[in-house]
């Protein structure tokens, strides 16, 4: 036997956990066509619909005509258009902060940053349930790093009393919306600790952009904290609808970054039409905060006929909303039976979350309609009955 054929017959056939990635036939949506069935859509991180939307779709089709449809290098050779340099100050104008750098991906922004901003004499505070990308770039770092449990403001306390002394800068890291739950950072008390141990702040508010705060501005926003954190991580590929991430900082942090950045150096930048659409996406965003609106309307609503249904929803300070089923089978079985229904959803289990709290983890959007909404919750009440969990 290969040893990939024997490492996927024991960790993943022999687990359970084995599976066959979806394939959708045409746009991700509101309603996604899947197994040659239309069917409502709650797993994608489309919060506001802006991948469908008309503006950013013309501002694509006339990137292209002028740009082309590549840009041709690197950031830091000849790959930075004036697309690139206007998303920049779009971002940070939009974040209220005085400088952004654009990378192609959420996740090429944290590896990116962290490993150009921690050094080795440094110290790192780190929330165990924080994103892949953060533990992915924490570990090209020779930092020191101390994982506190989840938004436990105690702990994370202790730990910096203890070590922050013997270390040059110390970087407090945390999440602003955790994917998961869909709760969010105690960013006031983080900030408050932060200043008083002399800490630098860094916030990943991927699921937090275009849904927390005015206009979808983001946790930071959303807790009135603005110029209070040192580093606030972004991704253009949720909410924004696109693709791509960035990182809102201080001048000079940029400046270092267009250097140290390894992402921006080694790796193509986005091209021209992915630019522009992102452009116009925090066009959409400052003019009117109706899609943010639409969005927490619908996850409201869908939460509140969840509860009324009888499910175990985990109480959730943003429109993610996870519905525990527990155990991995029967949460794997409960994803199908909906989809059976009509309904397209992604179960969670471990290890991405603890033994036996799998869950159908909902996402809503503004491209739900109230009909899609009341489909997708008859198929739960009727799944749910049927397997005997409500
Ligand atoms: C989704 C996500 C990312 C990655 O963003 P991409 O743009 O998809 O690469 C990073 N951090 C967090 C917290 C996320 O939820």
């Amino acid at each position: 036997m290969g040893f990939l054929e024997k490492r996927i017959k024991e960790q993943l056939i022999d687990t359970g956990t084995y599976r066959e990635l979806p394939v959708l036939h045409g746009k991700n949506d509101g309603t996604v066509i899947l197994e040659g069935k239309e069917m409502v859509n709650v797993c994608s991180n489309i919060y506001l619909g802006l991948a469908n939307h008309p503006r950013l779709k013309e501002a694509a089709h006339k990137a292209i005509d002028t740009y082309g449809v590549g840009s041709g290098a690197v950031r830091t050779i000849s790959g930075n258009m004036d697309l690139h340099e206007e998303l920049d100050r779009a971002i940070a104008k939009f974040k209220h902060e005085p400088a952004a750098v654009a990378f192609q991906s959420g996740y090429a922004c944290n590896v990116g940053a962290l490993q150009a901003f921690v050094e080795k004499d440094d110290v790192v505070f780190t929330d165990e349930l924080n994103h892949a990308s953060i533990i992915d770039g924490l570990r090209m770092t020779k930092a020191k790093k101390f994982i506190y449990k989840s938004c436990d403001m105690k702990h994370l306390e202790e730990l910096i009393k203890e070590h922050r002394g013997q270390y040059k800068n110390a970087f407090i890291i945390s999440d602003g919306v955790f994917s998961m739950d869909g709760n969010l950072a105690p960013l006031p008390e983080l900030v408050k600790i932060a200043k008083a141990h002399d800490c630098l702040t860094y916030v990943d508010d991927a699921h937090g952009s275009g849904t927390m705060g005015s206009h979808g501005r983001g946790t930071v926003d959303h807790f009135g904290l603005h110029g209070q954190i040192d580093f606030i991580v972004g991704t253009l590929s949720k909410a924004v609808g696109v693709v791509g991430g960035y990182v809102t900082c201080s001048l000079e942090a940029r400046q270092w970054l267009l250097h140290r950045g390894r992402p921006l150096l080694f790796s193509t930048s986005q091209p021209p039409m992915v630019i522009a659409a992102c452009i116009e996406a925090l066009k959409v965003m400052t003019e009117s905060d109706e899609l943010s609106k639409k969005l927490w309307e619908n996850a409201n609503y869908f939460k509140a006929g969840i509860a009324k249904l009888g499910f175990n929803l985990i109480e959730s300070e943003s429109p993610i909303t996870p519905v525990v089923i527990g155990a991995e089978d029967k949460s794997l079985q409960f994803s199908n039976n909906l989809r059976k229904n009509g309904v397209f959803s992604a179960p969670i289990i471990f290890p991405t979350v603890p033994k036996g709290t799998g869950r159908i983890r909902c996402m809503l959007s503004a491209s739900h309609t109230k009909a899609n909404l009341d489909t997708a919750l008859a198929a739960f009440e009727k799944v749910g009955k049927e397997m005997g969990i409500i």
